[in-house]
C-alpha cells in the first residue's frame, strides 16, 4: 500500500495532522497500537479557550462533549481560595473518550484510512519512501512520516530524533455524582501531595475528575509513582469535593513531558508532533491545544512540501514550534523553590494572583476580583 503521509498514532496531534492533510488532498493513513482513539486515555482532556478559538476544527465538536467551566479556584496549601476568572475566558471540561472518537470519525470523513490495532515498530528510508511494516506482513510505503505517538514515542527512537527525558506523572480518578461548584477548576497546591504541579478536581461531562500530578525524579522513578495515590488528597479535599463512596467509574494515568520542545524533532521526509516532540508547556502542562494546532499546521506544511510548493518541512516548519522559554524558566523555579509555607503567606496578594490569572488565563488576564 502506497501513501503521501503516514502519521503514528490517532490522538490530537495525529488525527489533527492527517485530517488536514487529508483536507489538503494528500492519501493519508494513520496506524494506532489501541483499538479505537478514544480507548484507554490518559488526559484530563480540558481544552482551553485559545484552542476553540485557534482550531476551526473545534467549532464543530458536538455541544454534548464538552462544558464550559469560566473560572479557577486556586487553593493554597492550607486551603485558602482565591477564585480567578477573566471576562470572556473559559475551559472546555471534555467527554475525552467520545471527543477522540468524533475526531477519529471525523478525520476518515476526510479520506484519512485508520489502521487501529497496529503497532509501528520500524521504519526504512528507501530512495525517498518510508517502507513501514505493519504486523500483519503488508509494508505501508509513505512520502512523509509522522510520528505523533506521544511522550514515549517510538518513532523519534527508530529514526534517531530526540527524546523527552523531564516529565511530570499524572493520575486521576472518575466519579459519578461527585459535588464540587461546578463553575471552576478547583487546583490544590501542596508540595508534599503534588510536588511540583498541583491537584485538581473539575465537575466534568457526566462525571466528576480528581486528579493530581507530581515532578517524576528521573533517579527515583519506581518509588515516585507508587507514592502517586489519591487518597490523601482526597480526604484533604473533602469539605470541597464530595467524591461519594462508589468506587471511580474510570482511572487514567500516564506521563507528561514537562521539558519543552526537543531539539531534534525532524529530519529528511519525517517530523515529530504533539507530546512526541515535547510541545507541552512546562508550567500548565497542558498539551492538547498544541498537539491540534501545530499538527493541523504540519499537515498543511506537508502537502504543500508533496505538491512541490514548499521545502521539506523538517527544515522550516519546525522553527514555529513554541519555544516555552519563560515557562522552562518558571519550572525551574517551582522545581528548586516551591514552598507550601510562601505559598499560605502570598496567596493573598495581588502579585501571585496576578502570577496565577497569567498562568491560567495567559494575555486574556483581566482586572483583578476585590478582596
Ligand atoms: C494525567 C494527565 C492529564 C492531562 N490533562 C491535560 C489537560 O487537561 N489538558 C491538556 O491540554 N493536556 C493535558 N494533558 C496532556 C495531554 O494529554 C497531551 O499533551 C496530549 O494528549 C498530547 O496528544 P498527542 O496526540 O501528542 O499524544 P497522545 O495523546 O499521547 O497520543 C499518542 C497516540 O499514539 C499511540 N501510539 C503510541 N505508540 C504507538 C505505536 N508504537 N504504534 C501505534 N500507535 C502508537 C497511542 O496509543 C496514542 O493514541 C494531560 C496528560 C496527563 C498524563
Amino acid at each position: 500500500m502506497k501513501v503521501d503521509l503516514l502519521v503514528i498514532g490517532a490522538s490530537f496531534a495525529g488525527l489533527a495532522c492527517a485530517r488536514a492533510a487529508a483536507l489538503a488532498g494528500l492519501s493519508v493513513a494513520v496506524v494506532e497500537k489501541k483499538a479505537r482513539a478514544g480507548a484507554k486515555l490518559h488526559t484530563t482532556g480540558i481544552i482551553v479557550r485559545d484552542a476553540v478559538d485557534s482550531v476551526p476544527w473545534l467549532a464543530e465538536v458536538p455541544p454534548t462533549l464538552v462544558r464550559r467551566i469560566e473560572g479557577v479556584r486556586l487553593y493554597a496549601p492550607n486551603m485558602r481560595h482565591v477564585d480567578l476568572h477573566s471576562p470572556g475566558y473559559y475551559f472546555w471540561a471534555t467527554d475525552t473518550p467520545a471527543l477522540l472518537d468524533w475526531m477519529s470519525d471525523s478525520a476518515q470523513a476526510s479520506g484519512v484510512a485508520l489502521h487501529p490495532g497496529t503497532l509501528f515498530e520500524h521504519a526504512v528510508l528507501v530512495q525517498g519512501r518510508w517502507q513501514v511494516p505493519l504486523g500483519d506482513g503488508h509494508v505501508l510505503r509513505a512520502s512523509y512520516l509522522v510520528g505523533a505517538d506521544g511522550p514515549h514515542s517510538r518513532v523519534a527512537k527508530v529514526l534517531g530524533l530526540s527524546r523527552n527525558e523531564h516529565f511530570l506523572f499524572g493520575v486521576e480518578h472518575e466519579y459519578r455524582g461527585a459535588r464540587m461548584a461546578s463553575n471552576f477548576l478547583h487546583c490544590f497546591v501542596d508540595r508534599r501531595l503534588a510536588r511540583g504541579y498541583i491537584g485538581w478536581a473539575l465537575d466534568g461531562v457526566g462525571v466528576g475528575q480528581v486528579g493530581l500530578a507530581r515532578r517524576l525524579n528521573p533517579h527515583l522513578d519506581s518509588v515516585d509513582r507508587a507514592a502517586l495515590r489519591l487518597d490523601p488528597l482526597l480526604d484533604k479535599i473533602s469539605q470541597v469535593v464530595g467524591t461519594g463512596d462508589a468506587p471511580p467509574v474510570a482511572v487514567r494515568a500516564g506521563m507528561i513531558p514537562c521539558g519543552g520542545v526537543l531539539a531534534s524533532v525532524g529530519r529528511e521526509r519525517a517530523l515529530l508532533v504533539g507530546d512526541a516532540a515535547g510541545m507541552v508547556s512546562p508550567v500548565t502542562a497542558g498539551g492538547i491545544h498544541y498537539a491540534l494546532q501545530h499538527g493541523a499546521r504540519a499537515g498543511e506544511a506537508i502537502a504543500a512540501f508533496i505538491r512541490g510548493e514548499a521545502d521539506d518541512p523538517s527544515r522550516w516548519f519546525v522553527r514555529s514550534y513554541p519555544g516555552f522559554r519563560l515557562k522552562r524558566a518558571l519550572r525551574w523555579s517551582f522545581d528548586r523553590f516551591q514552598s507550601d509555607w510562601v505559598f499560605d503567606r502570598l496567596l493573598s496578594t495581588a502579585a501571585l494572583r496576578r502570577a496565577a490569572q497569567w498562568v491560567y488565563f495567559q494575555r486574556k488576564a483581566g482586572p483583578l476580583p476585590e478582596g
